[in-house]
Parts: structure tokens; C-alpha cells; sequence
């Protein structure tokens, strides 16, 4: 769905029925994110950057885009995980980061009860047919080039240590996280020689 109706749909249709926030995965673990509000707040508001500093809004930096929100819980068929990563990424240019307030987090009593079963979500995503197929043949699957994001989540994207043109064998490390920073290392999915380090490193087998 194109961005704009997506968004038009998010102010026009959603019922507050807080399922959103009944079953999402961080707020049952005890984060303070309710998306239900965000799409309240969302609905309501004029101006972006007054909605960024709402603190409600600013939760949704701990929403971790599974998708529970929208492939499951809302019944107006909207999408509270597309609207945070809109979100998520205006933060993300102003730079600003998730401030935790809370020490300790309690998962909320209901949890082990609003688990989402895959079957059932199968059956709302409209595979539920395919959902009892059984695989009888296997085939390993030897990609030509594969395309490695250096940066794969909300923390620092990590720094090349290979360049184009160097051989690098299956699992070394290519990437690694900056000193004092919070990410990930980074090691080759293949072995291979390395054609470009922009954004992606691109290995070719
Ligand atoms: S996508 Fe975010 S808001 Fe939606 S259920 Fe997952 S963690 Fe919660
Ligand atoms: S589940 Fe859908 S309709 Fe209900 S509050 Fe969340 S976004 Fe709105």
C-alpha cells in the first residue's frame, strides 16, 4: 500500500480498540509501548514534529517491528509496524535515541495467554494452506553474490575491514562495531572476493 493511503487509512479508520497494544510483543514484556496511542496521537496531530516529542510517541523507539500489530492484531486491517518505522526513521535523522526511564521491566500477567499461534496467523495472512505442506526434498542453495547490509538494526552500522578486491573465506569477520558503540560484528556468509563496501558489502562467490 502506497505510503500516503496507508496513512490516510491509520487516521480515518482506526477504532481505538487497543488490540494493537493488547498483543504487541514489547508491551507484554513490560515496555511502556502502547501503539494504539501512537496511532491516536498520530491521528490527531497536525504537525510532525509536535507528535515527536510527545512521550508517548518517543516508545516507539523500542518497538522491535515485529509485526504482531498489523499481520495479527488489528481487526481495521491497518498498520501500526509501517507507521513506527516512519517513525523510527524521523528520530533516527534528528539523531535522537531511546531514553529508557524504567530499571526493571515486568512482563504483564496476560502474556503467556496473547502468544499468536502460527497456524492462526497462517490463517490470517491467508496461507493456511500451505501451512501443513511438508518439504520432501532439500537442495543447497549456492547464491553467486550476496549483498551483506552493514547496518542491520537501530544500532551504530558496523565498519568494513575488507576491501574491494579482497578474497575472504566463509564466516570471517568483514565488518566490525565501532569502539564504544552498541552493534554487531559482521563475518561473510560466504567465502568469496568483495566488490563494493558502500552501505552493503557485496561478496561475489
Ligand atoms: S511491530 Fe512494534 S508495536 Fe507492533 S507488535 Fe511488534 S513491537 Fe509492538
Ligand atoms: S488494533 Fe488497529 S484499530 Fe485497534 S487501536 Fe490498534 S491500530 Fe487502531
Amino acid at each position: 500500500m502506497p505510503i500516503d493511503q496507508m496513512l490516510r487509512q491509520a487516521k480515518a479508520a482506526c477504532v481505538q480498540c487497543s488490540y494493537c497494544t493488547e498483543l504487541c510483543s514489547r508491551h507484554m514484556l513490560g515496555h511502556s509501548l502502547q501503539p494504539h496511542k501512537i496511532m491516536r496521537k498520530f491521528a490527531m496531530g497536525t504537525d510532525v514534529d509536535e507528535i515527536l516529542e510527545d512521550e508517548d510517541v518517543k516508545q516507539v523507539l523500542i518497538c522491535s517491528e515485529c509485526g504482531i500489530c498489523e499481520e495479527y492484531a488489528c481487526p481495521m486491517g491497518l498498520q501500526p509496524r509501517r507507521i513506527n518505522s516512519l517513525l523510527k526513521a524521523l528520530y533516527k535523522k534528528e539523531a535522537f535515541r531511546y531514553n529508557r526511564k524504567e530499571t526493571e521491566h515486568k512482563a504483564n500477567a496476560m502474556r503467556q495467554y496473547r502468544k499468536v499461534s502460527s497456524e492462526r496467523l497462517a490463517a490470517r495472512l491467508g496461507l493456511y494452506q500451505y501451512y501443513h505442506l511438508e518439504i520432501d526434498k532439500l537442495i543447497e542453495l549456492r547464491p553467486k553474490t550476496v549483498a551483506i547490509p552493514i547496518q542491520q538494526h537501530i544500532g551504530a552500522p558496523s565498519r568494513p575491514v575488507v576491501k574491494a578486491g579482497d578474497a575472504v573465506c566463509q564466516d570471517q569477520l568483514i565488518a566490525e562495531c565501532p569502539d564504544g558503540s552498541l552493534g554487531a560484528n559482521i563475518h561473510a556468509s560466504v567465502a568469496g572476493t568483495v566488490l563494493e563496501t558502500e552501505e552493503r558489502i557485496i561478496l561475489k562467490g
